[in-house]
Formats: structure tokens, sequence, C-alpha cells
């Protein structure tokens, strides 16, 4: 390529030449014409280029531009170059910039973007749902103007972002416990992390109910043993006297076994998330077990009626099996009056499901209550769970033993009616 004054020189000789031609042949004016002529050329082909970059730059098609030839071509073809290097790029960061959005909005958290006026920058749709936002309405809305909870708008002004805030009784239902965080970024911006901890909240709440249940049920007998105790110690007893005061200890001594061999059941079966063994369990045996325990418990005072109307088996761990079953068997007795009847049955019905029953006659159970009987410790009538030596724990147990086999507890009861506990066995289960 030539350089710029190499291109000039030879334009201005070729302009001289030219007119010095003209001069000699066709005169002085001649000569200045073919002077003038031979210089406007470079200069209308360069007005010519201009107007076509014009027009292509104000379409947008610079790209598309047919290169021209000369000095121009390299223009043409270096503007082209970085039109297309530019595109190109901007392709890239746009890629780039919406892989990162796509990340932000699959992430279970909310994210909000704040500028340096805590205005909002950007919020991932988890956030939006959160706090009520709608990115397109509130994009540069102060974001302590749309969230209006006396904690947060503190939390921002205080600007001590080291610690996160609790927010409760958030979301759309004002049901949700949230934990938020400022972290600042870039130029006194900040992202705000906001994670759903409800559930965590839950099994934390749940967890410190659990302490205060077990306290408050070891604290009873422990009080009462130790009265006793007292008693002894400070009265002179005769034989008798000591012998029922040693029965009543022994009572409450039972009672404290009872929760703790029910709690380490529980704990056992609570850390053991794999589903029960497929051992076959020998169902009349197990019926017969039952049935002996049954009248032990009952000491004549009830009617029983235990009945095998499948052949079938189940498989399952049978020691899990029998504390299942025997929980059931050991409340309708326990809470049925004199006289009641109880009666249990095992069949398999026409889906091939096995279903264990326990049927009794006893004062039925609420609706209300019916949900939450699985709940550890909860109770319909606490007296008489405590005269009959129960824990609170026997359906909690029942419902994991459940879980582990893939079997439903059904509860049928109301007031009055009796009631009827069913498990039902998957057909996978049931075996012969
Ligand atoms: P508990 O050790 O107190 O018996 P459970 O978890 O076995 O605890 O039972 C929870 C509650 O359900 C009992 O306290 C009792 O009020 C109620 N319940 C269970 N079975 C029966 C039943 N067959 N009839 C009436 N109430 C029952």
């Amino acid at each position: 390529m030539l350089s710029v004054i190499t291109r000039f020189s030879l334009l201005i000789s070729l302009g001289f030449l030219a007119g010095y031609i003209a001069l000699i042949n066709l005169g002085p004016l001649s000569g200045i014409a073919a002077g003038i002529f031979v210089l406007a050329i470079p200069l209308i082909y360069s007005y010519i280029n201009l107007a076509r970059l014009r027009k292509f730059t104000l379409t947008d098609s610079v790209e598309s531009m047919p290169l021209p030839s000369g000095y121009w071509e390299e223009i043409f073809f270096r503007l082209q170059r970085l039109v297309r290097n530019l595109k190109q790029e901007i392709r890239t960061i746009e890629k780039q910039h919406d892989r990162f959005i796509e990340a932000f909005q699959a992430s279970p958290n909310g994210i909000v973007m704040l500028d340096d006026q805590d205005q909002i920058d950007w919020c991932n749709a988890i956030a939006e749902r959160f706090f009520d936002l709608n990115f397109k309405r509130d994009a540069l809305q102060r974001i302590n103007f749309l969230i209006r909870r006396p904690e947060f708008v503190q939390y921002l002004y205080r600007r001590q972002f080291e610690e996160p805030l609790l927010l409760e009784r958030m979301g759309p239902s004002s049901n949700l416990s949230l934990m938020l965080q400022a972290f600042p970024f870039g130029d006194k911006r900040h992202l705000l992390l906001i994670q759903d901890v409800t559930d965590l909240q839950k099994a934390d709440a749940m967890r410190r109910d659990f302490v205060a249940n077990v306290s408050h049920e070891m604290r009873t007998p422990i009080t009462v043993l130790m009265g006793f105790l007292e008693t002894m110690q400070s009265l002179d007893l005769d034989k008798a006297q000591q012998n029922q005061y040693f029965e009543m200890m022994m009572s409450q001594a039972q009672r404290m076994r009872s929760l703790v061999e029910d709690l380490l059941t529980l704990a056992n079966l609570e850390a053991n998330t794999l589903p029960a063994p497929m051992q076959v369990i020998d169902i009349p045996t197990i019926m017969a077990l039952l049935k002996n325990d049954a009248e032990a418990l009952s000491q004549g005072r009830h009617a029983f009626h235990f009945n095998v109307a499948s052949q079938s088996n189940l498989m399952g761990e049978e020691r899990e099996i029998l504390s299942a079953f025997g929980n059931l068997v050991s409340n309708a007795i326990r809470y049925s009056p004199d006289d009641a009847s109880v009666s249990a049955n095992w069949s398999v019905n026409s889906l091939g499901e096995g279903e264990f029953s326990v049927t009794d006659t006893g004062p039925g159970i609420a609706s209300e209550h019916l949900s939450r009987l699985t709940e550890r410790f909860y109770r319909v009538d606490r007296s008489r769970s405590r005269d009959t030596g129960g824990t609170g724990l026997g359906l909690a147990i029942v419902k994991h033993i459940a879980n582990r086999h893939q079997a439903q507890l059904i509860i049928e009861s109301a007031p009055g009616k009796g009631s009827t506990f069913k498990l039902r066995f998957p057909k996978e289960r049931i075996v012969g």
C-alpha cells in the first residue's frame, strides 16, 4: 500500500502533468481545466464513498456494504472488521449476562441487587415472591419504600451487615421465616441474599418443644419418687407401709423406664431412614403373641376377637411390626372402659394390600384431634394416658414404623362410636 504522502505527491504530479500536456496542446485555459479535473477526480470519488458510508452507518448495515476499490477499500474493510468484532464482543457479554441471570433465577434463595442509593438494580423471581416485588414496576425504587418492616429498615440504616437479619411472618401468606443478609460489592452497591428458613425454624421449635416435653415428663415421676424417699427417710414406717411405698416408687421408676425406652425406640427409628428389610413375618404367630399380651394387660376386663382372615404373610422387620401392632392393641385396651370389646384383624384386600386393624368400642376421638395423634406427646385424654402408663409416644412410634414399611396409618373414630386404627401395607410387602 502506498503511503498518504506518496499518494498525494503522485496526484499533484498527475494534475500538473495533465495540465502541462493540455497547456502545450490546447492553451492555458484547457491546461488549468485539465489540472483541476485530474485533482477533482479523487475528491469526487471520496465524496461518493463518504456518502455511501453515511448511508450504511445510518441504516446500521456497515457489515454488509460492498467494498470499494483503492484507498477507501482499506477504510471500509477496517471499519467492517471493527464493527463485526464489537458486535461479537457484545454478543459474548450478552450471553454471559444471560447465563448469570439464569443462574441467579435458578437459585433457591432470593437475590436483590441494590445500587449506591439502595435502589433496586435487579432482583430474581424468588425475591419478588418473598417481598411482593415486581422488578419491572419496582426497578430503581428505594428498597426501604417497598419492604417497610421496621427491623429491615433499621438493618439497612445501621449498615452493620456482618450479621444476618431474621424476618418472620413474611411472604404472600405471611407464613415464611426469611433470613436476609446484605453483602457489599462494587462501588457502594449491595447484594441482598434471602434464604427461606421456615422449615429450619419449625424444626428448631419442634426440638425445643421436644426437650421441654421430655423434661416435663421426667420431672413428675422424679418429684414423686423424691417425695416418697423423703417420707421414708423422715417417718418411721412399718413393713406393710414400707412395701406400699416401694410399690408406688416402683411404678414411678417403671414410668420413667417406659419413657426412656420409647424415646430410644423413636430415636433409632428416626436415625434409620432406610426401608425396613423384607423378612417374612408369620402373622398367625404375631397374632397369638398379641392376644397373650392383650389378655395379660386387660386382666379379663375386655372381650377380645382376634382374627386372621388371610393366609398371606407380611415382609418387614418383625420386632418393629410387633411393637406397632402391640401399641395399637394396648391403646384400644387402655382407652376403652371395662367390658368394651377389642377386635384385631389381619386381611388382604382385592388390590393385594395387607391390612392390620384394631377396633374398639371405647370412647372414640373427636375429629379435631385425629390429624395430631401421631405427634410426639400429643394426648387427647392426658390423665387416662398417664394413669395407664402411656408415654404419649406410642402412635409416633407406630407412624415411624409404618413409614419404614411404606404403610399407611388410617384412623377412623368419632366420639361415642369407638375407634379403628388400620395399618395398610403395599402389595409388594405381602407374601404367600
Ligand atoms: P399414649 O402413650 O398417651 O397412649 P399414644 O401416642 O399411643 O400415646 O396415643 C396418643 C393419644 O391418642 C392418647 O393419649 C389417647 O388420648 C389417644 N388414643 C390413642 N388410641 C386411642 C383409642 N383406641 N381410643 C381413644 N383414644 C386413643
